[in-house]
């Protein structure tokens, strides 16, 4: 491959023209394994951000592209549609929360959250009321776009950059109390005191269910998540719980506000939703919030994206929802669950480790200090594995096909990397 080219002219994920990184040139993948370019294997603990849940090239998925390519790759949705949607949304609906019941197909998780935001808003103009401020948690992360920027965590630099053009919401304290950790009633009073203070114009509030990802990769009580639905209840906002990391199984739970028992009145969906294949995610309402959208002075929802549903996205969420259907996934992110439980802990001995915690096949190692991510990756690939840690978090989010061999190579290469902590950290 031609790595000057790429390092010279291609833009990757957050990266500088001044300075850039090289990349790792991936000719193929096969289950947990991604291929180099040089023969050499590395396991997979980051799913291709969340995404790649069943494993990279597998047979089911392969067959239901082929199958829909050689009818058609997309045709437009406007007036149009076919059976890929169709089959798509109602085995999604029969999966999430049973209050939700109709869908809006969107190209990315980012798009979601922009649709989830701009129902929010249509929804309350149709009543009548001037509401146009969300209230989310800091640490939250919502995605790049501008709206979902504005509900990202507000300490990090998108903010200041943007400062003045992105429109200003209400950010309560992020959950203290930790998943596995004993409740602690006033981990609420930052939310409920900024609800009580701001409800007249506040639209809705947006959250991550449980699991902050990747403003902190945090683990939360899941009675944060009871009190704020009834706090929303009884001030009558809507509650958009953005399940695009945490959806399809990764915590344990097919979604994660099952953890807390309670219904969003939207949700976001994406990443995971075809197994890693291509870009598609979703906006799922209420019959009660969607009708009432559309009972308003637009008297539509006003989004339609171009490839919106796109018939070859739509066959390979179907069958990667069927595999889910399978119900490994319960058995598979227990099991990963129960082997982070065993590994991670002992991490905790040396004193370059803050914090380790974990909750289904997510886990995470909090350093005191930043990575040196060109460095770490380096050690990363030469102990066979990829792992791309941000900041101070070192994480893993494998397939959830991953083994105990698997887990076991990811751990130890972290452990490693903490021992040669004196080149890998940032001082
Ligand atoms: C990744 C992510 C997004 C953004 O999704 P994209 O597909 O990258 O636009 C939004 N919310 C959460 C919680 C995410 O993890």
């Amino acid at each position: 491959m031609n790595l000057d080219f790429d390092l010279n002219h291609i833009w990757h994920p957050y990266t500088s023209t001044l300075s850039p990184l090289p990349c790792y040139p991936i000719v193929s993948a096969q289950g947990v394994y991604l291929k180099l370019e040089n023969g050499k294997t590395l396991v997979d603990g980051m799913s291709s951000w969340w995404a790649a849940i069943h494993g990279y090239n597998h047979p089911l998925l392969n067959q239901a592209a082929h199958e829909q390519i050689d009818k058609m790759s997309h045709v437009m949705f406007g007036g149009i549609t076919h059976q890929p949607a169709i089959e798509l949304c109602e085995r999604l609906l029969s999966l999430v929360p049973n209050n939700l019941s109709k869908v809006f197909l969107a190209d990315s998780g980012s798009v979601s959250v922009e649709v989830a935001l701009k129902m929010a808003l249509q929804y309350w103009q149709a009543k009548g009321e001037n509401r146009s401020q969300f209230l989310t948690l800091k640490h939250g992360y919502h995605g790049d776009t501008f709206a979902a920027m504005s509900v990202t965590d507000p300490d990090n630099s998108m903010h200041k950059l943007y400062k003045g053009f992105l429109p200003e919401h209400h950010f309560a304290d992020s959950p203290q109390t930790g998943f596995w950790q004993t409740w602690q009633p006033s981990d609420i009073d930052s939310f409920a005191a900024k609800l009580d203070m701001h409800q007249s114009e506040i639209a809705a509030v947006i959250l991550e269910p449980i699991v902050q990802g990747a403003g902190g990769m945090r683990i939360y009580h899941p009675e944060y998540l009871r009190q704020v639905r009834k706090l929303c209840d009884r001030y009558n906002v809507l509650l958009i719980v953005d399940e695009i990391a945490t959806g399809f199984g990764r915590t344990g739970k097919l979604f994660a506000c099952e953890h807390a028992n309670i219904q969003p009145d939207i949700m976001c969906v994406g990443k995971a939703l075809t197994g890693g294949y291509m870009t598609l995610a979703a906006t799922l309402t209420t019959k009660h919030v969607a009708d009432t959208v559309c009972s308003g002075e637009a008297g539509c929802f006003m989004h339609g994206p171009t490839f919106m549903a796109n018939p070859l996205a739509c066959a390979v969420a179907n069958q990667s929802l069927a595999l889910l259907q399978t119900n490994q996934w319960q058995q598979q992110t227990r099991q990963i669950e129960t082997w982070f439980a065993q590994l991670l802990p002992k991490l905790n001995q040396y004193e370059e480790v803050k914090d380790t915690r974990w909750l289904g096949a997510i886990g995470v190692i909090e350093l005191h200090k930043p990575v040196d991510i060109a460095l770490i990756q380096q050690h990363f690939v030469a102990q066979g594995v990829w792992i791309r840690p941000f900041g101070k978090l070192i994480y893993m989010m494998p397939p959830f096909i991953s083994n105990r061999k698997h887990i076991t190579q990811l751990v130890n290469a972290i452990e490693s990397a903490i021992i040669q902590s004196d080149n890998l950290l940032v001082h």
